[in-house]
């Protein structure tokens, strides 16, 4: 007796081919979760027939009272989270976070310095592609080619060369602990703005896990459904004297209405964030990330900066004379979900890439551990290390199958069960 079933038995199709995949398949796209059923619940309510433009107390529609609670639980537990002094939970997404606070602190035409697409950035920190290189003169850092890290002495010297009112921190391909001490300390020396962008990382920084950006960066953005594990969606925090900005910045900036059932779901998730098992699932999303780093160096694979501080890591697959389009479809053959991923000065295009990128956050929310990430590892050199094999690829499958079967989602006996 599902409504959906019955009234469009097209879609009802697709969720459950959907949750099938996620059940038998490992998922170790970096910017990818499995969130618990409450956030899940809480987006599939009545709050998403509500208008609530403006903001708890200040609404321009009748009717917000209890939309307003949601809101203010969302922002307060956010608040107690990274510790900020301002919150806006209502960006749409990780996107509309940034653009919103470009929005709030810069001129078309100002100089915006961020990290490049090309070695691990977003494309909303500057890209031609994206608005943020279309409305603002933008300059861009990278890593360096023997060390794949960040060299904050050129970051100084190209925001001082390139006069930036704003640098933008933050990756999502980047597998170092990024210094954002040192980031507010540039942008303090050639008088821009320092916006941290910490969309990956979020969870590992309300556990203590990296440093904050929260105390050193004027603005700070999120996604919340990474390794925060909530609702896909996006939240500004900022210092209270950029709040008022930023507020009107989002709306009625660049956005009308806020999602209220999103928004209840990110309060649910912030909530599970405040309780003491969510500092174990980030520790446990970093060892295993080490682990499995080091499992696959040893089975011949190059990461990148030789290794992680973080929830991802990203492989080079030129000594196996793969692509990353290669491996990852390959990898898709065998039930394990990575993305593609450009590799620092990659020759190949963005469509083909040298490398994949793999992290941490969602097989881990499925339970797996250390000895897991072992026969991971052993999973992908199975699949990407010996050509066309296909007994060792049946086998890979094999394996893979077998940790699904042994960690269930969304089902008896697993996390999340079916109730
Ligand atoms: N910022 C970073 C660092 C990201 O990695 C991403 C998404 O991958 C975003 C922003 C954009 O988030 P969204 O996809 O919600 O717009």
């Amino acid at each position: 007796n599902s409504p959906l079933a019955e009234v469009d038995p097209e879609i009802f199709q697709v969720v459950t081919q959907e949750l099938n995949r996620q059940r038998n398949t490992l998922e170790l796209i970096a910017s990818e979760n499995i969130v618990s059923r409450a956030v899940m619940e809480a987006q599939g309510t009545v709050l998403t027939n509500k208008y609530a433009e403006g903001l708890p107390g200040k609404r321009y529609y009748g009717g917000c009272a209890a939309v307003d609670v949601a809101e203010a639980l969302a922002i307060e537990r956010a608040k107690i989270i990274f510790n900020a002094e301002h919150v806006n939970v209502q960006p749409h997404s990780g996107s509309q976070a940034n653009t919103a606070s470009y929005y709030a602190l810069l001129e078309p035409g100002d100089t915006i310095l961020g990290m490049s697409l090309a070695h691990g950035g977003h494309l909303t920190h500057g890209s031609p592609l994206n608005i943020s290189g279309h409305y603002f003169n933008v300059a861009s850092y990278g890593v360096e080619p023997d060390t794949g890290r960040i060299n904050y002495d050129k970051v100084m010297d190209i925001a001082s060369e390139s006069k930036a009112k704003m640098i933008v921190a933050g990756a999502s391909a980047y597998p170092r602990e990024i210094d954002f001490t040192r980031m507010a300390e540039i942008a303090e020396a050639v008088g821009a703005y320092l916006l941290v962008d910490m969309a990956h990382i979020a969870g590992l920084v309300a556990a203590g896990l990296h440093n904050s950006p929260v105390p050193c960066a004027d603005v700070v953005t999120t996604t919340t459904h990474k390794t925060l594990r909530g609702p896909r969606g996006g939240m500004i925090l900022c210092k209270e004297k950029y709040g008022a900005k930023v507020d009107k910045a989002v709306f009625p900036g660049i956005q009308g209405g806020p999602l209220m059932h999103v928004i209840a779901a990110k309060a649910v998730a912030f909530g599970e964030a405040l309780q003491p098992g969510f500092k174990e699932y980030q520790q446990q999303i970093v060892n295993n990330a080490r682990v499995l780093a080091e499992a696959l160096s040893e089975r011949g694979f190059e990461l990148i900066s030789g290794g992680t501080d973080n929830h991802m890591m990203l492989v080079d697959l030129r000594n196996k004379h793969l692509t990353g389009r290669e491996a990852e479809q390959t990898l898709d053959e065998v039930g394990v979900t990575v993305n593609k991923n450009a590799i620092p000065f990659d020759p190949q295009k963005p469509l083909v890439t040298s490398g994949i990128r793999i992290g941490t956050p969602a097989v881990t929310t499925r339970g797996l551990k250390e000895a897991e990430m072992v026969e991971i590892a052993e999973i992908i050199h199975l699949a990407l290390s010996f050509g066309d094999d296909a007994g060792r690829r049946a086998q890979a499958r094999e394996m893979a199958a077998d940790l699904c079967r042994r960690f269930p989602i969304y089902e008896e006996g697993g996390i999340y069960a079916a109730s």
